[in-house]
């Protein structure tokens, strides 16, 4: 969902008016709340350490993301925050829904492929709580028919 910003402005008669500007990213709520969601919070940063490991090494970014990846990092921050499964979800492998649209799916598989196997060296206590919360059942939405194994 986005909101649309406003700002005051003048008209072209001089007058200040309450004129619609640019749409913005909402900002998100759950992720960024580590106290209260800290499952949510925790996945975030790790997707984020396996996007800063893809792009340093890839695409040669040595500070923050490059313009792809920061996309894809704003786009999983806006599916997380919005998961249906909550604190409960599995990990996004996992899942009974997939929320991602085909090309980010593909392009997140990219970034596990390549920064999976090299999180424990560089982050290893994410790395070993994600291999925990890959253990956890997958939910199944009440109504949905769970996937042939
Ligand atoms: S893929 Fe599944 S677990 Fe991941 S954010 Fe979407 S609904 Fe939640
Ligand atoms: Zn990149």
């Amino acid at each position: 969902m986005q909101v649309m910003a406003h700002a005051l402005r003048r008209d072209d008669a001089g007058r200040m008016g309450d004129a619609p500007t640019t749409t913005v990213a909402p900002p998100t709520r759950k992720v960024h709340d580590a106290a209260r969601h800290p499952r949510l919070a925790r996945e975030l940063a790790t997707m984020r350490a396996m996007l800063e490991i893809y792009c340093h090494d890839l695409h040669a970014e040595d500070h923050g993301l490059c313009a792809g990846c920061e996309a894809l990092l704003g786009y999983a921050t806006r599916r997380l925050d919005r998961c249906v499964f909550g604190d409960d979800k599995p990990t996004c492998a996992n899942c009974t829904v997939h929320c991602y649209s085909a090309a980010m799916r593909d392009h997140v598989r990219a970034v596990m492929r390549y920064a999976g196997p090299r999180m424990l060296r560089r982050h290893p206590i994410l790395a070993l709580r994600h291999l925990l919360d890959g253990r956890r059942p997958a939910p199944v939405l009440p109504g949905a028919k769970r996937p042939p194994a």
